[in-house]
């Protein structure tokens, strides 16, 4: 270990004792000068997924942009399955550098540096109906990739699928990990993404980062969420300087909207519940709220309707006037008329039921 490392640990240390005692009681702590990015007391990790769900709408803001800030090492704590790292700028913060044991899978199945799409026999048929998907755990993390308007959302474009969206950058522009993870493959991929990199999340979820002008991370790293992992371009099937951003979960693309609002660079919810049916092309992210909203105005012309007296006739008699009628029936002329689409002057046919309710 050189004397600049030793001096690093040695800072991120002391920052370690006084946060853990400073922030006894705290779940999650916000930045305490330069020391700390995001970090989170060991013993409160567990976060009730039920919570989250009732959080589900609040946007979630970026953690602090990385940049060309780089961990340069690791060091244990008590929790197992949680490392802090150490940054290249003296900075440090926690992170999930090894999968939880109930999916220690994650980073061992269906693990390829060499392929792209890596999820072989797995189709939208053998997923759940839906899966609840973790995106932010108490540690807080996440990230944009790129900040900006979308010049094409995910759907089918000219006859192909398009798999994700995509966002205009000036080449060189730096993109960043969504969250913490383990970098899948960073190559050039001859498939059209031109350089990508795609990185693998503790929650199953991947994120696909493409046509980079330059890869920043290589295979098996251990990247978190806002460290910059490349550089924008327009490299392999692109027509100018754009990321291209694609989520998917056991291989299938879903609405990246889902997770990011891109103009703002919130992350739109804490967890995600990932239909089965999200998986098609033409699944938008929208049509979600256009259905809850349709669900609302369902709901509310019932609701209007069950206040709603039933519909009550009046048969026309001779010598019935509309005036008498509405005494009759506790109502107005102006009503009975509205409700019958007559005028005050309007003949009342002999036999005619009249609406009056
Ligand atoms: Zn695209």
């Amino acid at each position: 270990m050189k004397w600049y490392r030793f001096l690093a640990v040695a800072v991120a240390l002391i920052a370690v004792n006084s946060l853990s005692a400073q922030q006894s009681d705290s779940t999650a702590v916000t930045p305490k000068a330069d020391t700390a990015v995001v970090a989170a007391k060991v013993d409160s990790l567990p976060v009730k997924v039920d919570s989250l769900f009732n959080k589900r709408h609040t946007p979630i803001a970026p953690v602090r942009t990385l940049g060309v800030v780089a961990p340069i090492d690791t060091l244990p704590t008590m929790d197992d399955a949680l490392q802090i790292v150490l940054f290249n700028d003296n900075t440090w913060r926690y992170v999930r550098t090894k999968p939880s044991p109930q999916d220690s899978t994650i980073f061992s199945e269906h693990w390829n540096n060499n392929v792209t799409h890596v999820y072989y026999g797995i189709t939208v048929d053998h997923l759940p109906e839906a899966t609840a998907i973790q995106l932010v755990d108490s540690l807080g993390s996440c990230h944009y990739p790129y900040k900006g308007w979308m010049s094409s959302k995910y759907g089918p474009r000219r006859g192909r699928a398009h798999q994700g969206v995509d966002l205009p950058l000036k080449t060189g522009d730096p993109v960043y990990a969504t969250f913490d993870g383990k970098v899948r493959y960073s190559s050039f991929s001859s498939s059209g993404y031109g350089n990508l990199v795609i990185i693998r999340h503790n929650n199953g979820l991947e994120t696909y980062y493409a046509h980079l002008s330059e890869r920043l991370v290589e295979a098996n790293e251990w990247v978190v969420a806002g460290q910059q992992i490349g550089k924008g371009g327009s490299t392999g099937r692109s027509s100018g300087p754009h990321l291209h951003f694609e989520t998917r979960y056991k291989g299938q693309s879903f609405d990246p909207e889902r997770l990011f609002d891109f103009s703002t660079g919130e992350l739109r919810r804490a967890d995600l519940l990932l239909k089965r049916r999200h998986f098609s092309i033409h699944a938008k992210f929208e049509q979600d709220f256009t259905d809850e909203e349709e669900e609302a105005r369902q709901k509310a012309r019932e609701e209007e309707a069950a206040k709603k007296p039933a519909a009550q006739y009046h048969t026309i008699k001779d010598g019935d006037t509309l005036g008498a009628i509405a005494i009759k029936y506790k109502t107005t002329v102006k009503a009975l008329c509205q409700l019958n689409n007559i005028e005050k002057t309007t003949i009342l046919r002999l036999g005619r039921k009249l609406r009056v309710r």
